[in-house]
């Protein structure tokens, strides 16, 4: 505590978004405290009812259950998705931080976020394993802080859930995916990931995560990857969906 307390006198906590150094001093103790008040409100999102199948933003009244207008057509692998908010304005900026080399603290921040704003969806059901989106070998080389996998360990932490690093790879190296379309952006991801040999995932419930889901190509052949070695049910967790 006592050191607690002199750190904050050399170095006081700071807001991770906006770098404001005005954060309540009632619980301002290091590492507790992530985002200034207006931030924190900022990053919440304004309405929470989202179509538990796609992520996509619901009125207030429309049941979220069987797919919303924009997913009832696409087939997807993975079953629901859980996710903080949309990607745009203080929520993107966050997660570009979290990107960065230097993004690990706003990575855990956001995921921390997450599993308070959807504790009750990520806790109604029991998860096997938490899995990292993973990156190509190569591409973890040059980048060592990987905000997809930051993020799942923070979730594993916070949920109390085995954290699964090492059962789905990347096998093959995908396009920078920016300014493709969906249709593209399926096939590009195509048999990108492979589960490891021997992996038995029989009647597993998984949770895969990703920073942000874009048309849920990539999340796609996740699932489809660890269904294919057995997997019952597969949710996926990222901070934020692209918004429609
Ligand atoms: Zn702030
Ligand atoms: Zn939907």
């Amino acid at each position: 505590m006592l050191a607690d307390a002199a750190l904050d006198f050399v170095y006081p906590p700071r807001c991770l978004l906006c770098d404001d150094d005005t954060l309540p001093g009632s619980n301002a103790t290091r590492g507790h405290v992530s985002f200034c008040g207006d931030c924190h409100a900022k990053l919440r999102p304004a309405t929470t009812n989202a179509c538990c199948r796609c992520g996509a933003p619901l009125g207030p009244y429309s049941p979220s259950g069987e797919g919303c207008t924009l997913c009832i057509r696409e087939r997807f692998a993975f079953d629901q998705v859980i996710r903080l908010g949309l990607y745009r304005d203080e929520l993107r900026a966050a997660c570009l931080m979290a990107k960065s080399p230097t993004g690990a603290l706003m990575g855990r921040a956001l995921a921390s976020e997450l599993v308070t704003a959807q504790r009750e969806a990520l806790t109604a059901q029991t998860f096997d394993a938490v899995v990292p989106v993973p990156e190509h070998w190569l591409k973890r080389l040059a980048r060592p802080q990987y905000a997809a996998e930051t993020i799942a360990r923070e979730l594993s932490r916070r949920l109390k859930v085995h954290l699964a690093t090492g059962i789905l790879a990347k096998q093959r190296w995908t396009p920078k995916q920016a300014h493709s379309s969906p249709a593209e952006r399926r096939i590009q991801q195509h048999g990108a990931f492979g589960t490891l040999k021997r992996t038995n995932l029989h009647g597993q419930t998984l949770l895969v995560v990703d920073d942000i889901l874009t048309t849920g190509a990539t999340a796609h052949e996740a699932a489809r990857t660890l269904k294919r070695a057995g997997a019952k049910r597969v949710v996926v967790a990222v901070i934020a969906v692209s918004p429609p």
